[in-house]
């Protein structure tokens, strides 16, 4: 990436996840292009168990996803989105942007309260991508 992503704004940065998650939410599938759509970027570390506003903790979702998902971790959350929803998340581009943060921890340090959550929930999801058909 050409410029720090700190200094994006607010639709450039929605701009990069909608592209880095193919245009749908990450959660749902639902194709954020469409009238209708409300996409927002939700965090995957939630703020609230100290997650950081940077682009590896965050994913293009729909408006209801961001809702709905409240605090779960994302683990979590795919799991009752397949079992109780019949959705179809896309865990491969959570793995990786838990990797990412998981690099930019190692790489810029701090975020110590989130270092654990992030390297289970990187484990966890991985674990949960299904195998290719
Ligand atoms: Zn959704």
């Amino acid at each position: 990436m050409g410029i720090d992503p700190r200094q994006m704004s607010p639709a450039a940065r929605l701009e990069h996840l909608l592209e880095l998650g193919d245009g749908n939410c990450a959660w749902c599938g639902f194709d954020l292009s469409k009238p209708n759509a409300r996409p927002t970027r939700d965090h995957i570390v939630p703020k609230v168990k100290g997650g950081p506003t940077r682009l590896e903790n965050e994913v293009a979702s729909c408006g209801s996803c961001n809702g709905k998902r409240g605090n779960d971790s994302p683990s979590q959350y795919i799991e009752s989105s397949r079992r109780d929803r019949g959705l179809d998340p896309n865990a491969e581009l959570v793995a990786d942007q838990l990797d990412r943060l998981n690099d930019a921890i190692a790489r810029d340090g701090g975020m110590r309260k989130i270092r654990d959550y992030v390297t289970r929930e990187a484990k966890r999801v991985r674990e949960l991508i299904e195998p290719a058909r």
